[in-house]
């Protein structure tokens, strides 16, 4: 019998397959990166003002010098919000989104159309009208490590190399020899370079933007070449003593936030100091509850902060002060004593610092007399508790911040040393008095601490054979070194 349905069917089947074969094609048609603006960029350079202060700016005088020279050329005032009062006669990307309009809007790709970018600091001046064409020929002739041309607004350029390490959290600058090739300039810079390269970055328009950019491209290798005969002219802005004022804890706030943007806590070598931009004793440490002995910043190939270090240290050194002053004997015990036999100092991934201490000593020391019953701030501002995971003290950097040093009370027994409960941890283990009898001083931290005797013998004992020289992180049944 013929089955009515079947002309139906097979037109479906084949309208089916027309529509696949169309989404297909449509899909494969289509430019693989949408916002890569690239095939259709037309000569010439797109200037961008990033950076100026809505209080107190020139941008008006800096759209009439630029456009002056170059009527055609395109010149945007990228701002995180509109400018207030309004600017007349500049093109604004405003960098913030608003709900009502297209994403589009907001994103640096949309309003660039030119192979070069030219990023310029507020109260810069294009006198005479050459200067960018002289650094677009500089970029056109630079070698091939060059991606960056860097010209001085209204002051001379410092070059430096910068050594951005995002394991260890930290960018350090030092002083380059050559103006040629170097990874970062201080001081107000016009910066040109190709639009494909800043729109690669993931932080184009950050602030400050300088800092920000040079971190970035550190990142990538590229170098950076400064003009050492081309200056621009620039007045210096904001002018007024008040607006300066404004202009520096603005630009503090904004180069905080950057930098724990890009993962950076210590900015080392420029204006000769460090900077910290990680956690204090007024803030939280910088990694949440670590789970499975394994802190989460490991995961992302980053080691222990800086800034975490710093207080650890900090706390440890204050601590067996504390211990020295009441006569409480204690030693390195566990990752810190290991981290003392291999360098002297903390484990670069490690989170806490460990202590063993004899459980019979604990009254002799009123911090911890106090920490018994609860929980004590002492006059530094440490925090004394007994540790609600254990049979052990715990004492903390702050009331803010919980980074801290674990007493880990032991007593002998028939010549042994043990406690009541372990952590189960493979190397919190029992072991001979002996280590202790008498104890030894080592390095570690900065000072000179004690520590048992014989420790490679007991820290083989504890981590096994090769502890000390094959590092390991603290759980490799959750994570390993590479290569281990
Ligand atoms: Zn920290
Ligand atoms: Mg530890």
């Amino acid at each position: 019998m013929r089955c009515p349905l079947c002309p139906v069917l097979v037109a479906l089947t084949l309208l089916c397959n027309v529509l696949l074969l169309y989404y297909t094609w449509h899909l494969h048609s289509r430019p693989a990166g949408r916002h890569n603006p690239s095939p259709t960029l037309s000569p010439g350079i797109t200037v961008i003002v990033r950076e100026f202060y809505t209080f107190e700016h020139g941008l008006a005088e800096l759209n009439r010098s630029f456009l002056r020279s170059r009527p055609s050329m395109r010149l945007l005032i990228a701002s995180d919000t509109l400018p207030y009062p309004p600017v007349q006669g500049v093109n604004i990307l405003r960098l913030h989104p608003s709900p009502e309009q297209p994403g589009s809007t907001f994103r640096l790709e949309t309003h660039i159309q030119t192979r070069l970018v030219a990023l310029v600091p507020d109260g810069t001046a294009l006198d005479p009208p050459d200067l960018l064409d002289r650094m677009a020929r500089a970029l056109r002739d630079a070698p091939s490590g060059v991606r960056i041309i860097a010209a001085g607004a209204g002051t001379v350029l410092q070059s430096f190399h910068l050594n951005v390490s995002l394991r260890d959290w930290t960018a350090a600058y030092s002083p380059a020899g050559t103006a040629d090739l170097c990874g970062a300039v201080s001081g107000p810079a016009v910066i040109l370079m190709r639009s494909r390269d800043l729109l690669e970055l993931p932080f184009p328009l950050s602030r400050p933007v300088q800092t920000a950019i040079f971190i970035q491209t550190a990142l990538r290798g590229w170098g950076v070449k400064v003009l050492e005969d081309v200056t621009f002219p620039r007045t210096a802005l904001p002018a007024t003593d008040h607006g300066r004022w404004k202009a520096e804890q603005a630009e503090r706030a904004a180069e905080a936030a950057t930098m724990r943007t890009l993962g950076v806590r210590l900015v080392r070598g420029l204006d000769g100091g460090d900077r910290w931009y990680g956690c204090s004793k007024e803030t939280p440490r910088c990694f949440g509850t670590v789970v499975g002995e394994t802190p989460d910043y490991l995961y992302e190939g980053r080691w222990t902060p800086p800034c975490c270090l710093r207080a650890l240290r900090t706390t440890a050194l204050h601590v067996i002060k504390v211990l020295e002053v009441s006569n409480v004997r204690y030693w390195l015990e566990g990752g810190s004593l290991l981290g003392a036999a291999r360098h002297g100092d903390i484990i670069p991934w490690d989170y806490d610092v460990d202590l063993g201490i004899y459980l019979e000593d604990i009254n002799l020391c009123p911090e911890l007399r106090g920490a018994q019953g609860g929980s004590l701030v002492d006059a530094e501002g440490f925090v004394w508790e007994r540790a609600v995971e254990g049979d052990f003290f715990r004492v903390q950097y702050s009331q803010s911040n919980h980074l801290h040093v674990d007493l880990w009370p032991f007593y002998p027994r028939d010549g042994v040393m043990t406690r009541d409960s372990w952590t189960g941890h493979p190397q919190d283990i029992e072991f001979p008095e002996s280590f202790l009898q008498p104890l030894q001083i080592l390095p570690f931290a900065g000072a000179s601490v004690q520590a048992p005797n014989r420790h490679v013998e007991l820290l083989k004992l504890k981590f096994g054979e090769r502890a000390i020289e094959e590092p390991q992180y603290p759980n490799p049944a959750l994570l390993r070194i590479k290569g281990r």
